[in-house]
């Protein structure tokens, strides 16, 4: 099944925080980042930036972004596939809601490996996120050992494949493809890596949730993106923003990754 590439889609910068940053800082950090990207004259119409804080920190950021008009919008780092009931621990995709957020990330590789997350919760967080009007931001990625194995695309193909199976048509998701081997070792993969297999995500999502969804699912890269290597990823027909981690703790260079526009060349 044929899918174009589609420039209207708009760039969407989404930090990761991890387990960083309490609500005291959260307010501190996403006050300076909004005045930076004011500063900058950041033209909020061509490139959505998005924070994923801790969960005791979603409550504050909502206040300080809604009380202060910051064009910046929010997500949650997981959400729970229930939603409600005997699940110590776990937060519902409701509550979220309830806290304005946009998103929610699923199936992160570090959730993948240290709480051995398969591929089918991963589509039920992803379905659950949906039933309650956020958008899951669906990450996938080969470790060093897959890509030795089976090749770039093979398991980021395998894992969409079957958390898509959850999801209903034509739903509104993003995709991150971050390859595990290069998640905080500095090492991104390159922007022709990247495109090749953001190419292949975008089938899986048309043959799950049909043409339309496809052109219009956004495919992040994440791995070591920093602010020098930003626009060769954005350059790519199918990579339509990124997922940082560490640089996205940085304010200053969180803010020049969300002006890759603005760089010479661009
Ligand atoms: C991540 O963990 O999602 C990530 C991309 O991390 P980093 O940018 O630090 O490689």
């Amino acid at each position: 099944m044929a899918v174009t590439s589609d420039s209207t889609r708009i760039p969407l910068i989404a930090g990761n925080w991890k387990l960083n940053l309490d609500h005291l800082q959260s307010i501190a950090f996403v006050q300076k980042l909004a005045w930076t990207l004011q500063d900058a004259k950041l033209d909020f119409r061509k490139v959505e930036v998005a924070v994923f804080p801790p969960f005791t920190d979603i409550r504050s950021v909502q206040s300080l972004i809604s009380a202060d008009h910051y064009p910046l919008v929010f997500g949650s780092q997981d959400v729970s596939e229930h939603d409600s009931g005997a699940f110590t621990g776990e937060i519902s995709g409701a509550f979220l809601k309830a806290l304005d957020c946009s998103y929610a990330i699923v199936g992160h590789s570090e959730r993948r490996e240290y709480h051995h997350e398969t591929n089918e919760q991963v589509g039920a967080k992803a379905a659950a996120a949906i039933r309650h009007g956020l958008v899951p931001v669906i990450c996938v990625g080969e470790t060093a050992e897959d890509l030795e194995s089976r090749g770039p695309s093979a398991v980021p193909v395998e894992q969409l494949t079957i958390a898509l199976a959850a999801v209903p048509k034509n739903a509104d998701i993003v995709v991150a493809y971050e390859p595990v081997w290069a998640i905080g070792s500095g090492q991104a993969a390159t922007p022709d890596q990247a495109e090749a297999v953001a190419a292949q995500l975008r089938l899986v999502v048309a043959e799950a949730l049909g043409n339309d969804a496809a052109e219009r699912t956004r495919i992040l890269y994440g791995g070591s993106v920093k602010s020098g290597n930003i626009a060769s990823f954005l350059r790519e027909p199918n990579v339509d923003g990124a997922l940082v981690g560490g640089a996205s703790l940085v304010v200053d260079e969180f803010a020049k990754i969300a002006r890759f526009q603005s760089h010479v060349g661009v």
